[in-house]
């Protein structure tokens, strides 16, 4: 660590044992960058043969190095992990206002949770809503001007067939459900506003129930954090998957039979 420090107010106004302020300067911060994900490297960190980084993250999903093509090495990069290790690191939001500094560990759980970052309604997938902010206005969004898509019980109905969006207000957290089409089959998450490890406390069980009050289907998912795109939603396979001749078979005068209840484990 000292050899770092040392080599660092070299090239710039570090000073040495400073608790706040300007930590690594704004270019050495990039080569603890993955170039794949952007994230910064949590160790271990793995190199190809001409010596550039990648996270161990990434590694497993490419073949060749991102930056010259050339094959991987089973070799870590001991010496950048230990810097990495001894850093603090400035939040993805700090352009928006984060100042807030984490350790190589902590920042890709603060990333989930900053207030500083943006989101969107989910009204937008039913073209009822535009709004865009931090994280931390969402919740008072939704209850000053979403109102009527709130329910307040952990077990709510949901007849809509197409596209909708509802949120449920329980257990002292907000969460949101959408039916959403791609491919031709619907895709039903049940997202909470919190971190992933907060979302991993709840499951949600989909009952769907046909006409005659006796042929049912229901199946339990684990409840995904609002943070989580679509496309590792539905990749994963973690939510109820809806095509068109399933839906037919739980329709009650054309709605939808299907109860949703929310659970915490
Ligand atoms: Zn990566
Ligand atoms: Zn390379
Ligand atoms: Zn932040
Ligand atoms: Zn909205």
């Amino acid at each position: 660590m000292l050899e770092v420090r040392i080599l660092l107010t070299t090239c710039n106004s570090y000073v040495l044992g400073m608790a706040y302020g300007p930590r690594v300067p704004e270019y050495l911060l990039k080569e603890m960058e993955c170039p794949v994900c952007r994230d910064y490297m949590v160790p271990p960190i793995l190199m190809c043969k001409n010596g550039h980084n990648v996270c161990s993250k990434c590694r497993g999903r490419i073949r060749l190095c991102p930056t010259c093509r050339d094959n991987f090495i089973v070799t870590r990069n001991v010496a950048l992990e230990n810097i990495v290790r001894q850093q603090e690191f400035p939040c993805g939001n700090k352009e928006r206002g984060c100042t807030a500094l984490f350790s190589i560990e902590n920042i890709a759980e603060h990333n989930d949770v900053c207030g500083y970052a943006k989101t969107k309604c989910p009204l937008r997938l039913i073209n009822c809503c535009s709004w865009e902010g931090h994280k931390n206005n969402f919740k008072e969004h939704v209850q000053e001007v979403h109102g009527e898509y709130i329910v307040y019980n952990p077990t709510f109905h949901c007849q809509v067939l197409s596209r909708n969006v509802m949120f449920v207000s329980h257990f002292g957290e907000l969460f949101t459900y959408h039916k959403r089409r791609k491919d031709g089959i619907y895709y039903c998450p049940v997202q909470l506003f919190g971190t992933s490890s907060e979302a991993a406390k709840y499951e949600c069980e989909f009952k769907l129930m046909a006409a005659n009050g006796k042929d049912g289907i229901s199946s339990k998912f684990s409840v995904s954090s609002y943070s989580e795109d679509f496309e590792t939603i539905f990749n994963s396979g973690m939510c109820l998957r809806l095509d068109g001749k399933t839906a037919q078979k739980f329709l009650v005068e054309r709605d939808l039979n299907l109860t949703i209840t929310l659970s915490k484990l």
